[in-house]
């Protein structure tokens, strides 16, 4: 049975830290292979398209994206190539419930990481799959996407508020 981790949330300092690279003596690890079960478990349970092991109180730089061909366990990423080219783009976060809003991010990148396994990888992302490898990799250094929102375009999703208590 995978582990459904508990997110924490933006205000835990956990997820303003530089998180750790993971050494290669742990690559292909079944630690590594459980955590990545286990992560991509908690991800599709709050229907996420990636979480970071900074949001699960884990420290280390590895992240999980959801794709069409399943999900892809990014070990150490590395950006090695970005495009000149920036574009807006709405985003959310499972650590930021409930907010949303436009972020600029380069068009494509290209990125380099180790996979469960631990083959080294390369991935040429653009358009949805560049931004979220951007968003996963920020919180490897302790960045969230309300740090880069584009002015006056945060907004809320009101379903997820209470109705205001009359006096
Ligand atoms: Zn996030």
């Amino acid at each position: 049975m995978a582990k459904i981790y508990p997110i924490i949330k933006s205000k835990n300092p956990l997820l303003r830290k530089v998180s750790s690279e993971i050494e290669p003596a742990k690559f292909g690890s079944n630690l590594l292979k459980k955590l990545f079960l286990d992560m991509t478990a908690t991800m599709y349970k709050k229907d996420g398209i990636g979480l970071a092991a900074p949001q699960i109180s884990k420290n280390i730089r590895m992240v999980v994206i959801n794709t069409a061909e399943g999900p892809i366990c990014m070990i150490n990423p590395v950006i090695t190539k970005r495009s000149t080219t920036q574009e807006l783009g709405e985003e959310g976060c499972l650590s930021v419930p409930g907010v949303f809003g436009q972020v600029n991010r380069y068009k494509s990148v290209d990125c380099q990481f180790i996979d469960e396994n631990g083959q080294k990888n390369l991935i040429k992302a653009n358009k949805m799959m560049a931004r979220v490898i951007q968003h996963e990799i920020d919180h490897l250094d302790g960045i969230l996407f309300i740090d880069k929102l584009e002015p006056g375009s945060k907004s809320s999703d009101r379903k997820t508020e209470r109705p205001a208590v009359k006096k």
